[in-house]
């Protein structure tokens, strides 16, 4: 595969350890998302890793004002305590702009002018969404309105080893087709986002849930386009209702109660699959993660991409 250059701030050599937790600011923290910060804190913390939080506020109409300050306010009286400025994306267009520029140089961006009816008729990709049948990869008839720019996909399967999940491939021109790396309304997509972050910031371990699974490869294959460096990966299970359902605000998830935030970290323990201390109730959220560093094991991790949440995290 070719590779542009794209001028890349502090994209260097992979340091020991930077992990990272990127909430998307629609709603405040929940179960699930507590379970993820977590997860990526204790592995980052536990090899005396660097920990960043990024704030994946680039699809600026999703975005509930005041979330992003709930979530950070929330993570510190968690006592997960992050290492640098949080990074904003809806801050960072210019080097979405920058990325996505290199890519276009190179022919990898077409403009579409599908509509979603218009896919709506193809099959279905892994993740639900429809795979995009490559309509307008040949140009568009004149006078169609642009709705996406979108990336060349290509055949061949592209793999990873997900630390707990084995080893995943997608043949992302099969399974995906070309995807919208900027959409009409001049939002960058998160999947172009998510991938020049991890790399400006230097990100070397994603630990996050497994419902993003099915975009890794996705993103492995910005990443190889882009010239950056392949982090590792580790998808925790997702956390769901009794349903199976994954733990959002459709399905009724309640905001995590930080009253006790004790309580909350150690059920995420528990559902983390990770040993308690044996007197632990009541213990304060510094104690019980002081505790659970030293305990950390990912051995003990639950092997599946969904695991249901004890009954206080939804209604
Ligand atoms: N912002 C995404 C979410 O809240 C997470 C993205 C990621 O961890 O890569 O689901």
């Amino acid at each position: 595969m070719a590779q542009v250059s794209a001028n890349l701030n502090r994209c260097v050599a992979f340091p020991h350890y930077v992990g990272r937790f990127a909430p998307s600011p629609t709603g405040p923290l929940h179960f699930g998302s507590v379970v993820a910060a977590l997860g990526s804190w204790l592995d980052a913390r536990a090899v005396g890793g660097r920990w960043l939080v990024r704030i994946e506020d680039v699809d600026t109409p999703r975005v509930v004002p005041g979330a992003a300050e709930q979530i950070l306010r929330d993570l510190g009286r968690l006592g997960l305590e992050w290492d640098a400025e949080p990074v904003w994306q809806s801050r960072r267009g210019s080097r979405y702009r920058v990325a996505f520029d290199a890519l276009d140089q190179a022919g990898r961006i077409f403009p579409c002018a599908c509509s979603r009816r218009e896919i709506g008729d193809s099959q279905l990709a892994r993740d639900g969404s429809r795979r995009y049948p490559g309509s307008c990869r040949n140009g568009l008839a004149p006078g169609r309105v642009v709705r996406a720019w979108r990336v060349r996909s290509e055949p061949g399967e592209v793999c990873f080893d997900d630390a707990l999940q084995g080893r995943v491939c997608e043949d992302v021109e099969r399974d995906v087709g070309d995807f919208v790396l900027l959409r009409g309304d001049g939002v960058f997509a998160y999947q172009l986002a998510v991938v020049v972050d991890d790399a400006e910031q230097g990100v070397t371990d994603i630990v996050r849930g497994a419902d993003l699974l099915d975009s890794t490869p996705r993103q492995i294959f910005l990443q190889r386009l882009l010239g950056y460096p392949q982090p590792r990966y580790l998808h925790l299970p997702v956390a769901t209702n009794p349903a199976g359902e994954k733990l959002s605000k459709q399905t009724l998830a309640r905001a995590a109660s930080l009253a006790n935030s004790g309580e909350l970290l150690r059920a995420a323990l528990v559902f983390l699959g990770q040993a308690l201390p044996g007197a632990s109730r009541g213990e304060s959220p510094r104690v019980l993660l002081d505790w659970a560093l030293k305990q950390w094991d990912r051995r003990r991790l639950p092997v599946a991409r969904m695991h249901v949440a004890p009954a206080f995290a939804f209604e």
